[in-house]
């Protein structure tokens, strides 16, 4: 079997597929109010030059892929690049993140399309307060989410990011709502991706404390979920429930990191917080050969960074989440 790795000896198995840059929604933490410079549609690889590229990624041994955004079931016949990406040699893991504003109505092509496992973002349970996250509306994405609970994605995650003054004092409702539901729980914490996540940055909380807060009420045992993300997980005792910690401030996990970015442009960000990047479009439209494609992707690897540095230069990334595919 093929295998892929970085210049630190890293196993790069995972790629993190942007579809789009666009969003329904403007958590506070990620894309700005008012935001519509989106590139032009025409920028966006199409669906032909993503799974060439997967193809590509496939064959040098990566096998997951998740498939993210900004939102990406606002691109247009997402489960058609599902169906395609999952009949690609190699790749025998499709997840997808959203933030379930239409979950309900996709649902259930996109598990006959091929994705198994789900993560939804979902930040506060009280409808004023994820209002004032995301401007969007509660009730929607809890509609999405029990969508993807009848059509059987396994496991089902939520992301949680912890915002001091925000959410922080709902971290125990939301472990009684996985628990009710069988979800997986992750917290993340706030990392200072362009302005609006450097501003976030005021609102951060070490997950540690929260963690010790879970210990004072839960009894957590240490645990487990397949999956390689950077998660640290803990099981409610007597129960299925995994709390998984997602700790880039506090305790990064960049040692493991087994992923790179594609961004909806064709750019291979090779971390969340650094610049090496290797834009594969212009290649792709000057109808590279597969070698050629093949080269590339083996050169961005090798430009992957050893670690970010959120904590030594917030001020570094200009670029929101939402840009480089969350
Ligand atoms: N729209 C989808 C969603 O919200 O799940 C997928 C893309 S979103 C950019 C992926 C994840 O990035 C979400 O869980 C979101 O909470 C997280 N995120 C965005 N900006 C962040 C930031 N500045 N710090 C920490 N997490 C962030
Ligand atoms: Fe949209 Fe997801 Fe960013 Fe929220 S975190 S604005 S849902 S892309």
């Amino acid at each position: 079997m093929t295998t892929l790795h970085d210049k630190f000896g890293r196993r790069i198995e995972y790629v993190r597929l942007s579809v789009t840059d666009q969003c329904d929604l403007r958590c506070v933490y990620c894309m700005p109010m008012g935001f519509h410079d989106f590139e032009e549609p025409e920028h966006w690889l199409s669906f032909e030059e993503i799974e060439r590229v997967m193809r590509a990624f496939g064959a040098l041994g990566v096998h997951r892929l998740r498939v993210t955004g900004g939102e990406p079931l606002v691109r247009r016949n997402l489960p058609e690049l599902v169906s395609r990406l999952s009949g690609l040699p190699g790749i025998d893991d499709i997840s997808l993140s959203t933030n379930a504003t239409r979950l309900r109505k996709h649902a259930h092509e996109l598990r006959e399309a091929g994705v198994a496992r789900i993560n939804v973002s979902l930040d506060s349970l009280r409808p004023e307060v994820f209002k004032a996250i995301t401007h969007g509306k509660l009730e929607k994405v809890l509609d999405g989410l029990m969508a993807a609970k009848e059509v059987g994605f396994a496991p089902i995650k939520i992301n949680m990011v912890v915002m001091k003054g925000v959410n922080e004092g709902e971290v125990e409702d939301m472990v009684r709502f996985c628990l009710e539901h069988g979800f997986t729980l992750r917290f993340i914490e706030t990392m200072p991706m362009g302005d609006t996540g450097r501003d976030a940055v005021d609102h951060y909380v070490d997950l540690r404390d929260v963690r010790a807060r879970l210990e004072s009420r839960f009894e957590l045992l240490p645990g487990v979920m397949p999956g390689g993300g950077p998660a640290r997980y803990m099981k409610v005792a007597g129960t299925d429930l995994n709390i998984g910690f997602i700790t880039p401030i506090s305790q990064h996990f960049c040692e493991t990191c087994n992923r790179v970015r594609l961004s909806v442009d064709g750019t291979i960000y090779t971390c969340l917080g650094q610049e090496h990047n290797l834009p594969l479009r212009p290649l792709l439209r000057a109808g590279c050969r597969d070698e050629e494609l093949t080269r590339a992707i083996l050169e961005a690897i090798d430009l992957k960074p050893e670690r970010h540095e959120f904590r030594e230069k917030p001020e570094k990334i200009l670029r929101f989440m939402s840009m480089t595919g969350g």
